[in-house]
């Protein structure tokens, strides 16, 4: 166990952005070192390694290390401060998870929005804190008033508090689909797609979409009109690119070629 201020991250952080090396979880007062072994795993699991522990009610023991199975280098890394405010003296961002919505006056996110907020503030440089509270009573009002916003899971409203470390699980696999989606978002501006569909080569789709639903007598002496127009809703939401495009009219290409064989043998 180390003891002082912020921890510094001592592997290199597999994301691209280094966000993730700018995320702390806090435990304030942990009653049960099992908890935090199963908090350190959950960390690790997620690409995170900072965990700060704030006066625990007991110091990491072996069974805690039998929880963090194979986390013991998150779990030995674990920074003890004796209060809150230490452990978040150097964040610019701070947000406590709370299983009930307290009488202060707090934003509140759900754990995406939060992860989304929290991972931003990372990759701008923010040092940023997620924060959870003891087992038996969670976080004091006055721990809530150190954080910027509260996160709430919106579970069971009946039953509605989770295990301490099931609730940093939901929380660090939050913040990782955060840094997967700012790493995928740096490497592979707009993916791998084609580029989008111009207008004119979707009015050429659409013509020749009207040519083989003629062609095939689709619409049976009725107005084509309205089922035109359904149809391009259809194909505009879909927001297609050149290559599916393509697809499309060499499929069109095959029904109005299938019709007028169809006409031929049927003529013949
Ligand atoms: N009886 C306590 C529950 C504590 S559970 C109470 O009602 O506050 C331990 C910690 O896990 C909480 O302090 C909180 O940080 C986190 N937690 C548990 N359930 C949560 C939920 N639904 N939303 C956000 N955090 C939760």
């Amino acid at each position: 166990m180390n003891t002082g201020p912020a921890p510094n991250p001592t592997t290199p952080d597999p994301t691209p952005s280094g966000a993730a090396a700018r995320l702390r979880i806090v435990l304030v007062g942990t009653q049960h070192p099992g908890n935090i072994g199963s908090a350190a795993r959950a960390l690790k699991t997620m690409g995170l390694e900072r965990l700060v522990l704030v006066a625990p009610e007991k110091a990491p023991n072996a069974e805690s290390y039998a929880l963090a199975a194979g986390a013991d280098d998150v779990l030995a890394a674990a920074v003890v401060v004796p209060t809150l405010a230490e452990a978040v003296a150097d964040c610019t961002l701070v947000l406590g998870c709370t299983a009930r919505s307290r009488r202060i006056a707090l934003d509140e996110h759900d754990p995406r929005d939060a992860a989304g907020r929290a991972v931003a503030a990372a990759a701008g440089g923010a040092e940023v804190a997620l924060v959870f509270g003891r087992e038996r009573t969670g976080l004091e009002n006055d721990e809530l008033q150190l954080c910027h916003a509260a996160i709430h899971i919106p579970a069971n409203p009946g039953y509605s508090s989770l295990n301490l470390a099931a609730a940093v699980q939901v929380l660090t696999y939050e913040l990782r689909m955060a840094v997967l989606a700012m790493a995928g978002a740096a490497t592979a501006p707009g993916g791998d797609r084609d580029p989008p569909a111009s207008h004119a080569e979707l009015e050429g789709f659409f013509a020749q979409l009207g040519d083989a639903l003629d062609a095939i007598d689709f619409h049976k002496g009725r107005a084509p009109e309205s089922a035109m127009r359904k149809l391009r809703r259809i194909f505009l939401r879909a927001d297609l690119d050149v290559r599916e495009v393509r697809i499309l009219r060499g499929v069109l290409a095959d029904v109005e070629r299938m019709a007028m064989l169809a006409g031929q043998r049927d003529r013949g």
